[in-house]
């Protein structure tokens, strides 16, 4: 099979949905792979890395859109590249659908195969293309946080780990879910004491077990959560309500109780956040400050480390990419009901239900 792997042309998008090692993987089975020229440089991989592993490097994206049977990306295709997306090509990618209606209706009218990394489920029913961006953003968490609790940021001034005669920071993590976990690890790792908040207690049991005596479990509820904000220095959102918008856990009314230069993190954001007073930010213009208290609200945090986000993508999508390269794309569905879960579009028509759902009243 012919392999686009087309330059990311989203604003700011670095990553890119495959690497060397990858191109290696294909190659060695056969399959040809077309390679826009520069694609990797943001991650780090030129394109003579490309090209020693056997990839043909080309000019333009028109031209890999042109010659591949597949495209793989990791940004849903933007307006630019409706037009060069063609019938009966698949496409693999993050599409979210459910927040584009133009998107939406630009793969309809293509007729392509749509298959949407975000919706592709494991045999447990977890969604395992999501899960290593999560990880990326929960350690991220940590870095970012310990970065605006210094004073020229408006931040307390607290070192997370203390020195010795010094007591360390205190991190408030909200979620025992990927984010959550990996932000608790990290806080842990410099030495802050770190208070982990769930609903769920065999998540709570889970890091009880696992992680170190300095990182303690609590239930999640608003008098635990209002208790906490007032004396934490770090306070990370990791929550998730499947399919629906984050609980608001923190309201406006809390900041006041809360110590001035105390640093939100909230992960939660691309889900609305579980802070109410939480917007978008974006990594030029990451922070705002609202009552003294800094908050930190990237939508896309994996963005700011494109090497260590490509590599831990591409690690969980090129064993699918290598199956519908290896079997066809019908074949691969048919055969795993996991990767089938990922087709939202094909030749025309929605299959995925939340996508009819979404635009049932428009379309
Ligand atoms: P996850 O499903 O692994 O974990 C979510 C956890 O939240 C679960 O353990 C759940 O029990 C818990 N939870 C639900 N309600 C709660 C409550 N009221 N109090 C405390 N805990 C509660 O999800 P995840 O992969 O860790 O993702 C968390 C959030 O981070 C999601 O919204 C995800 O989209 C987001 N995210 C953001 C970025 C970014 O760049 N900003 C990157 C990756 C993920």
């Amino acid at each position: 099979m012919k392999i686009g792997v087309p330059k990311e042309i989203k604003n700011n998008e670095s990553r890119v949905a495959m690497t060397p090692a990858g191109v290696n993987e294909l190659v060695k089975r056969g399959h040809e792979v077309l390679v826009q020229t520069e694609a990797g440089i943001g991650s780090g991989f030129s394109d003579a890395d490309y090209q020693a592993v056997g990839a043909s490097i080309e000019s333009t994206i028109e031209d890999v859109y042109a010659k591949a049977e597949m495209i793989v990306k990791v940004k849903e295709p933007i307006a630019q590249e409706y037009g060069l997306v063609r019938k009966g090509q698949v496409v693999f990618t993050y599409f979210h659908f459910a927040s584009s209606q133009p998107l939406t209706e630009a793969m309809i009218q293509s007729k392509a195969i749509c298959i949407a990394y975000e919706t592709v489920e494991d045999r447990n029913g977890a969604l395992p293309l999501l899960t290593p961006m999560s990880e990326v953003a929960g350690r991220m968490a940590i870095q970012q946080g310990a970065k605006f609790l210094e004073k020229p940021v408006k931040g307390r001034g607290v070192l997370l780990g203390g020195v010795p005669g010094v007591a360390p920071g205190k991190v408030l993590v909200i979620g025992a879910g990927t984010v959550g976990i990996q932000a608790a690890k990290m806080a842990a790792g410099l030495g802050a004491h770190v208070t982990i908040l769930d609903v769920n207690m065999d998540r709570l049991r889970y890091v009880n077990d696992v992680m170190p005596p300095h990182v303690v479990t609590e239930y999640s509820n608003e008098y635990n959560i209002r208790n906490h904000i007032k004396t934490h220095d770090l306070i990370i959102g990791g929550v998730l309500l499947k399919g629906a918008k984050a609980p608001r856990l923190i309201t406006k009314d809390m900041l006041k109780t809360m110590r001035p230069g105390t640093v939100i993190v909230d992960v939660a954001v691309d889900q609305g956040g579980c802070v109410e007073t939480t917007r978008p930010t974006t990594h030029e213009d990451p922070i705002f400050i609202i009552d003294d208290v800094v908050h930190y609200c990237v939508a896309n945090m994996p963005g700011a480390v494109p090497h260590t986000s490509t590599v831990a993508l591409t690690n969980v999508t090129l064993p699918y990419i290598l199956r519908l390269a290896d079997k066809g794309y019908e074949e691969a569905l048919n055969q795993d009901p996991g990767l089938a879960k990922g087709l939202n579009i094909q030749a025309g028509k929605v299959v995925y239900e939340p996508i009819k759902e979404a635009f049932a009243d428009q379309m």
